[in-house]
């Protein structure tokens, strides 16, 4: 503990014995490893990633569990064609929605009469939603936990960063000229509130011919070797741009992908 400690340690950056600010889990739950998943701006297949590597996790028979911190824009059930509700009460502890392969999930969505009805609430309100979605929920036995993140870094970034224990984050971007900035700017939350980078994921990479097999940068060119190079970061994996994926997010059947794309990363995962 600094002099003049202040005891707000949400708004204080000295790295302190004292500074915990991690949401307790509710008793009856045991979370492994949590992993947050982030991007620094929208659209770039966060939460396409986040779905993928869920669904590998449970195919390698591990228990995987998707918290979605996106709030106001939640994609997951949408993507697991899931449309359950969350029951239980604030005394014996609220349960997650299972999908079809046993992934356990909680979304706003979940919360929801209509998977269409907007989410208009104020920060603090969505902050501790965040918090709940954590602590509040019966956790059965999870080896893997992956946080979807609302983009960017916001309140709703901030408060996982300092609420939930994350072992890493995984940072997904997708090629254009803003990588660079947009990358260092994730790149730097995570310094900041000391919690480790996994590395980086680039969406969207490519595009190949399903006649000839050629490669063509819709996207433009990739910078993502040399960004992480200055970052000293590893490439987890390069995604290209599959019709089929779209289609399964669409159809919420991503749990009926059966190809290996981040097979090796859900397994690096564990
Ligand atoms: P984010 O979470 O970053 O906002 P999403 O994961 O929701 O982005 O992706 C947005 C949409 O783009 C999804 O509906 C998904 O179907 C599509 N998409 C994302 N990545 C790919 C890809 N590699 N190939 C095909 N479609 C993709």
């Amino acid at each position: 503990m600094t002099e003049n400690c202040s005891h707000d340690c949400g708004s204080c950056q000295q790295d302190c014995a004292s500074r915990d600010l991690h949401e307790p889990l509710h008793n009856l739950s045991r979370v492994g490893k949590v992993y947050g998943v982030v991007s620094g701006k929208g659209g770039v297949g966060k939460s396409l990633v986040t779905s993928l590597l869920a669904v590998q996790l449970q195919k390698q028979g591990v228990q995987a569990a998707i918290l979605d911190a996106d709030i106001t824009g939640p994609s997951i059930p949408k993507m697991f064609g899931a449309k359950g509700k969350i029951t239980g009460t604030e005394d014996s502890g609220f349960f997650p929605v299972t999908s079809r392969s046993g992934i356990e999930m909680v979304s706003t969505n979940f919360l929801l009469d209509h998977d269409t009805d907007p989410v208009v609430w104020r920060g603090p309100i969505i902050a501790g939603t965040v918090k709940q979605f954590w602590g509040s929920m019966l956790w059965d036995d999870i080896d893997v936990m992956l946080v979807d993140m609302p983009p960017g870094t916001g309140d709703v970034p901030l408060t996982v960063f300092q609420s939930l224990p994350l072992d890493g984050v995984i940072i997904v971007t997708s090629p254009q000229d803003l990588v660079s900035m947009i990358v260092t700017k994730a790149v730097r939350m995570a310094e900041l509130m000391h919690v480790p980078i996994v590395g980086l994921i680039e969406n969207m990479a490519y595009f190949r011919c399903p006649n000839c097999g050629s490669e063509h940068a819709i996207f433009g060119k990739s910078h993502i070797e040399q960004v992480a190079a200055e970052h000293g970061l590893k490439v987890l994996a390069r995604l290209p741009i599959d019709p089929a994926l779209t289609a399964l997010c669409d159809a919420g059947k991503i749990e009926d992908y059966d190809g290996q794309l981040l097979a090796d990363v859900a397994n690096d995962l564990k």
